[in-house]
This record gives structure tokens, sequence and C-alpha cells, in this order.
């Protein structure tokens, strides 16, 4: 027997010692090979009556194709033995815990990690466009907490299970299972955009949407059809609310497709690491260079943060220690030069600010009449206002955004004549403005990420961005 009262069981060839965990259906251990190795892995122990009569034939064959494959998000299965009780599986031993511990500690992970670990844990799903049916925080593993890449676990097993089953319920899985699953129980490959909405709110907001006091009220929730309300605090980007609220849909054909979900600009996974990220990055220095030698610093600056985009991924994925070091070189040397540029866009930047205001204090004497367009150049300088303040980018960004609706508007009725080409010009001014400043929002994540990897070395950024926070 392999529950948690009755100590690891035997098994030829291994010492199994801590459990790890238990989850659904099955009991983890940690384990030595008894051989010259001593390799450290992880021993799933599924008890054979917890599988469906016909399953467990169906279950050996799954293990065998599951054995078969290598990749580095998924937890590799090794081996697997089997008695007449269980089903023992031998797996590649994840030293970080799972995403749900990994959650906790930190009580809320930043969008950023967030991100990366959605990117990571859903490669495979995306590469072999297969499901996986049972995602939640407690099937997705560390590798270590250092280096901390994220691999799924639990891979094709949900299709031998019944998920509704009692014992499915009562372990609380029903926190990540869309609600056709258990209203219907009928489902399909869309069921895991839902799990994943759940799992990004958790990290998030450091609880599941559907977080109960009692099965009750957890049942509840679940078959109401409420829409699911984000909660305001922390803040998060205007991407990554749209991200959520399209993946929490209760009605699967009004759900987020997988298209548009790895279109999705919060998902980015162009810039997700992959062996043409630094190829990418090259590229984009190349014409940065470029633009530099022509004395465009403002097109310079731009295309030497799109590269540090490209370059941030690119660390993560080189896995040779020598060439890592000699990219975070460059990419230092990019960074600094980056940062010169800065300093010469911002002050041009001054002038055109100044610029700006002096023309729409013209326009504002010639709208006395006019209250609607008053109001709106009002709103236009709240926004430079912000702009000049610590930290007010994304608030001056709003603010020039509903000026430049409203301002549209009224520009569209005006009559021609000299008001006409004032506000015209003011039009293109706010729009040059937000442009700059949707930069600016740009260009500070990338240095941040371009710090992080200088101070700490890519790989760890990840953890290094947790205790940022
Ligand atoms: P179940 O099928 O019962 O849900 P899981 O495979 O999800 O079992 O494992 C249950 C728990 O055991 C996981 O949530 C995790 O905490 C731990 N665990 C599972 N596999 C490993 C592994 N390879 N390395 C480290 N811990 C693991
Ligand atoms: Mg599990």
């Amino acid at each position: 027997m392999a529950g948690p009262g009755w100590g690891p069981p035997r098994l030829d060839g291994f010492i199994l010692t801590e459990r790890l965990g238990s989850g659904t259906y099955a009991t983890v251990y940690k384990a030595y090979a008894k051989k010259d190795t001593r390799e450290v892995v992880a021993i799933k122990c599924v008890a054979k009556k917890s599988l469906n009569k016909a399953s467990v034939e169906n279950l050996l064959t799954e293990i065998e194709i599951l054995k078969g494959i290598r990749h580095p998000h998924i937890v590799q299965l090794k081996d697997f033995q089997w008695d007449s009780d269980n089903i023992y599986l031998i797996m590649e031993f994840c030293a970080g815990g799972d995403l749900s511990r990994f959650i906790h500690t930190r009580r809320i992970l930043p969008e950023k990690v967030a991100r990366v670990f959605m990117q990571h844990a859903l490669q495979f799903l995306h590469e072999r466009s297969i499901s996986h049916l049972d995602l939640k925080p407690q099937n997705i593993l560390l590798s270590s907490l250092e280096k901390p890449h994220l691999k799924l676990a639990d891979f094709g097993f949900a299709q031998h299970m019944s998920p509704w089953d009692e014992k499915h319920v009562l372990r609380g899985s029903p926190l990540y299972m869309a609600p056709e699953m258990v209203c219907q129980r009928q489902y399909d490959a869309r069921v895991d955009l839902w799990s994943v909405g759940v799992i990004l709110y958790e990290a998030l907001f450091g609880q599941p949407p559907f977080a109960s006091r009692s099965f009750t009220e957890l049942e509840e929730k679940i078959r109401s059809n409420r829409v699911i309300e984000l909660p305001l605090r922390p803040p998060l980007s205007r991407d990554c609310r749209d991200l959520l609220q399209r993946l929490l849909e209760r009605d699967p054909s009004r759900r987020i497709s997988f298209e548009d979900f790895f279109a999705h600009p919060w998902v980015d996974l162009e810039h997700m690491p992959s062996g043409e990220s630094l190829a990418r990055a090259t590229a984009l220095v190349v014409q940065a260079v470029k633009k530099d030698q022509d004395g465009d610093a403002a097109a310079a600056l731009s295309l030497y943060c799109q590269a540090l985009d490209f370059f941030v991924p690119a660390l993560h994925y080189e896995v040779d220690a020598q060439r890592k070091e000699a990219i975070k070189a460059k990419v230092g040397q990019y960074v600094s030069r980056a940062e010169e540029l800065k300093v010469i866009v911002s002050s041009s930047n001054q002038a055109l600010l100044r610029q700006g205001t002096s023309a729409r204090d013209l326009l504002r004497e010639m709208a006395r009449d006019k209250p609607r367009l008053l109001a709106a150049l009002e709103v236009a300088s709240a926004a430079t206002a912000k702009e000049e303040e610590a930290g007010g980018e994304q608030d001056a960004l709003g603010l020039y955004q509903h000026g430049l609706g409203e301002l549209l508007v009224l520009l569209a009725a005006e009559p021609p004549g000299r008001r006409r080409e004032l506000l015209h010009t003011e039009v293109q001014n706010l729009m040059a403005r937000a442009e700059y400043l949707k930069e600016q929002v740009k260009m500070r994540e990338s240095r941040w990420a371009a710090e992080t990897l200088d101070k700490e070395g890519l790989s760890e950024s990840v953890r290094s961005s947790c205790t940022l926070q």
C-alpha cells in the first residue's frame, strides 16, 4: 500500500525516502537508485484500484508513450514498474516543489514572473496541440528553486480518471475545473484554458477565483452564471486583465480560443525563450547601431530596447555557461549605450513638451465659447503634468488617450480656419506624446529585465523578480 500512514513501499532497485506529496490518485516519494549513480528520482505510486476498471491497460500504453517524450517543460518519465496493488512511475525529481507552494510562500507573483511561468507551462501543449485536462498549481512542478523552470506533471492521466468522482471533488480539484466539466460533465480541450485562467488568477491575486469555505459555497460559485470579477488590487496591466477575463469565461464557446490565446499580447509568445531569440535580438541590434550612426537617437534607443526584449529570453534559453556570459557582456554594453541615448532623447523631448504647451495655451484662448473643447484641453494639460511626475507615465498615457478621443471627435466637427489648424496640431502633438510614453513604459520594463539579468544572471531572474516585489 502507498498510503501515507504505511511508510514508503518497497521497490526493486530503489531506496524510497521522504514523501514529496500526494495528489488526487497517488503518493510521490523521493528515492535513490541503488546502483552506481545513486541517481535521485521521484517515484509516484498509483493505486490500481483508483483507476477506472478498463483503464489499467490503457494507462500502461500511455506510460509507454510518455516514456518517449523529452521536453524541457514536461516532467520526464524515466521508467515504470508495477505489482499487484500499484503502478510505480519513476520520474525526474523536481527539487523546487510545486507551483502551489511557490505561489503561497510568496503570497502573490508579479505579472512578469507569472508570464514566464505561463509560457513555460503552455509551450508543450502549444507545440503538440494536446490537452492536459487537469491543470492546477499542484501539477506544475519547479525544476529547482535556483533556476526555476516549470514542468508539467500528471500528464496523460486525466483521460483515465473520472474527474467528477468523489475523490477528485473531495481533494479540491473543482477549484481549477472548468464549469462545463462540473455542470455538463462534457468537455473538450478548452477546459485547459479555463484552468490556465484560474492558475493565473491565483498567481496574481493569491487565491483562486472560487476560493470557498465549504463545498456548498464552492458548488454555488461554480454553478452560478455570474461573471468572474477581478479584484482591483494589486493593479494589473490592461492586457493582463483582458486575458484573465477572456480565459475565465464560463461558456466555452465564448472563451478565448487557443489561437487567440497564443496571439494575445500579454502571453507574448514572440518573446518566449526559444532557439530564435538570440538571432532576433542580434538583428535588432544591427538596426539600432545603424540608426545610432545616422544620428537618429530616438529610433536607435527604441531598437536597443526591442533587442533587449529578445536578449532576456535568449539568456533564458542558453544553457552553456560560457556562451551565457558572453551574451551578458554584450547586453551590458547595449544597456550602457541605451542609457546614453536616453539622456539625449529626453532632453529633446523636454523641448517638444514646452512647445506643445504654448501651442495649447493659444488654442485655449480661442476655445472660450467651447466648454467641451476646453474640458478636453484640461485633460491634455493634466496628462502633461502627470508626465512630469516621477512614475506618472502610465497615468499620463491614460489621460492622453482620453483627451485624444475627445479632441478627435471635436476636430471632425470643426469648420476650416485657424482654430481647426491649431486643433489639428494639438491632436498630432498628443499622439506623439502618447507614443513617446508607450515607448518609455516599454523601455523601463526592458531595462528592468536587463538590470535583473545583470545582477543575478538571467536564469535567476525569475527568482529575483519575486524578491523584488
Ligand atoms: P496525483 O496524480 O496524485 O495528482 P502528482 O503527480 O500531481 O500526483 O503528484 C502529487 C504531488 O507530489 C505534487 O503536487 C508534488 O508536490 C509532488 N511531486 C510529484 N511529482 C514530483 C516530482 N517529480 N518531483 C518532486 N515532487 C513531485
Ligand atoms: Mg496531481
